[in-house]
């Protein structure tokens, strides 16, 4: 009987709920008038359903609530509308008769994850919503956008505002870099139009001069809004240090310390000991670090041999508009070869030299985490061959691989983001009160990492979404994707990519 209920609601809610119906809807009857229907009705439907009289719970099942080493056996999990309103032993906790049951038998519950480092489509709707739901089908439910648009914006309010149910995004403003950014006039006008348009960050990509920096972060305090990004490589990582919230790649290390004016290290001592100091400093600092380090480890596998890796089977979501680098303006992003700018920089004789510095960047990994320097999982997603998403599982292995335990490596992508986020009280541990975030697995990836592929379903905000349910809402928004693009292609074409370096493995 509940069941049916459920199943019920659940219908009605996806009409405008799941972005991807709403990406559908626009496929369909692709005229203005429509869309301005589209966009009255939507909010209301959001609306409706965020309305808490929905009850889920998972029963029976092992909780790793990430706030702090336990794990909780036959355990149920009670969700009421998008919070977890009760959590305890299975034999003492009541399921209230409405409630809609997950079998949480032999599976375990995780926070849902945060990648703290993706790329949205700077403009583009279905695009945007393809890529909410490549995160959503892996388990994300929260998002740090690195590069920042007035799209996105509206974006980001519109989930917030309940208008779009999709994963919560946060996201910076647009690169802060030389030479869009020369002077220090120019950086401060732009810190405060940031903050006053509502951006969560201010993000710094490139080299600025000292006067621009030291500007950028004076505005920045009085505006009360935090900066992160890369370390701009003119001025090294003492600059940065203390002052940027986040360092957005370990890669940053290479150019601003271990390279800064001089050769690759590549005695073991002397970089066992660049290691140690940088991490202390690193640590006294407060500057958080998200290593990224998948993507340099795809960058070497594409000077490689890029056709496997462009033949990996989540390529199939990722529709071939969105592999030239147009849809997050860089013109020098392109997936495919000839034009792929990680075939054209590195001759195969490079691979021994990057291989290299990513060791470098491992035990750096390590010994920030030894130094009590909080991580972050990021991906960088749209750096060629970098599948938005699939991503974050890559990273986590990779965070594993360089030191990092299953459980630390757990931390960077749930709690330590919510408390960089400065929203603990809301998210990033399974614990009572908290957001709804949940990601079910079949097993348990303390025991091994990998089981963070395991999925068995993702719990939004209180709304469960079965792993099949997952599936067909990625290839609905992967269609809805390619008609739009195939309509405007028609119409006009699309965007026109300015011209960025590309901010990864710089010769
Ligand atoms: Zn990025």
């Amino acid at each position: 009987m509940h069941d049916a209920l459920v199943t019920e609601q659940v219908i009605a809610r996806h009409s405008c709920l799941n972005p991807i119906y709403c990406g559908d809807i626009m496929r369909i009857r692709l005229s203005y008038l429509f869309f301005a229907i589209f966009l009255i009705i939507c909010p209301l439907r959001g609306v409706l359903a965020a309305q808490p009289d929905s009850c889920s719970a998972f029963v029976n099942v092992t909780v790793i609530p990430m706030d702090r080493q336990q794990v909780l056996s036959e355990q149920t999990v009670v969700v009421r509308g998008d919070r977890i309103a009760d959590l305890g032993p299975a034999k003492e906790t009541k399921v209230p008769s409405e409630c809609r049951i997950i079998d949480g038998q032999h599976r375990y519950l995780i926070p849902g994850l945060v990648d703290s480092h993706v790329h949205l489509p700077l403009a583009g709707r279905s695009d945007q919503l393809l890529v909410l739901q490549m995160l959503l089908a892996n388990g994300i439910t929260t998002g740090i956008n690195m590069e920042g648009s007035p799209e996105i914006l509206a974006l980001r309010n519109d989930i917030r505002d309940g208008k779009l149910f999709a994963p919560t995004l946060y996201t910076t403003g647009v690169f802060i870099q030389q030479p869009a950014f020369m002077t220090a006039d120019q950086v401060r006008h732009e810190v405060i139009a940031e903050k006053r348009a509502g951006y969560d960050f201010i993000k710094v990509h490139g080299e600025l001069t000292k006067d621009a920096y030291d500007t950028l972060f004076e505005t920045a305090r009085a505006e009360h809004i935090r900066v992160v990004g890369h370390v701009p490589s003119n001025l090294g990582i003492d600059a940065a240090l203390g002052r940027q919230s986040l360092i957005v790649h370990a890669e940053e290390y290479l150019y601003s310390y271990f390279q800064f004016h001089r050769d690759l290290p590549k005695d073991p001592a002397e970089i066992d000991r660049m290691v140690r100091e940088i991490s202390e400093k690193t640590a006294k600092s407060g500057t958080w670090v998200s290593p990224t380090l998948y993507v340099f480890r795809q960058i070497i596998w594409q000077a490689a041999d890029v056709n496997s890796l462009l033949q990996r089977p989540e390529m199939q979501y990722m529709p071939r508009h969105l592999t030239t680098g147009a849809a997050v303006g860089a013109s020098n992003f392109a997936w495919y070869p000839p034009d792929n700018p990680y075939v054209k920089r590195w001759a195969p004789e490079k691979i021994p030299y990057l291989r290299d510095q990513f060791s470098i960047m491992q035990k750096l990994v390590a010994g920030l985490r030894d130094a009590g320097v909080p991580l972050l999982a990021g991906t960088d997603p749209f750096v060629p061959c970098v599948i938005p998403g699939f991503s974050l599982k890559n990273e986590l292995r990779e965070l594993h691989e360089a030191g990092l335990t299953p459980y630390e490596v757990l931390q960077s992508a749930t709690s330590n983001a919510a408390r960089f986020l400065g929203n603990s009280q809301d998210f990033g541990t399974v614990t009572k009160g908290k957001v709804a975030d949940l990601v079910l697995l079949n097993a348990n990836p303390l025991d091994n990492i990998d089981n963070i592929s395991l999925q068995e379903g993702v719990m939004l905000r209180g709304h469960w979404f079965p792993e099949d349910e997952l599936q067909k809402n990625l290839r609905t928004a992967l269609k809805a994707s390619k008609a739009q693009a195939t309509a405007t292609s028609t119409t006009g074409g699309l965007q026109k990519p300015a011209s960025i370096k590309a901010p990864n493995a710089k010769p």
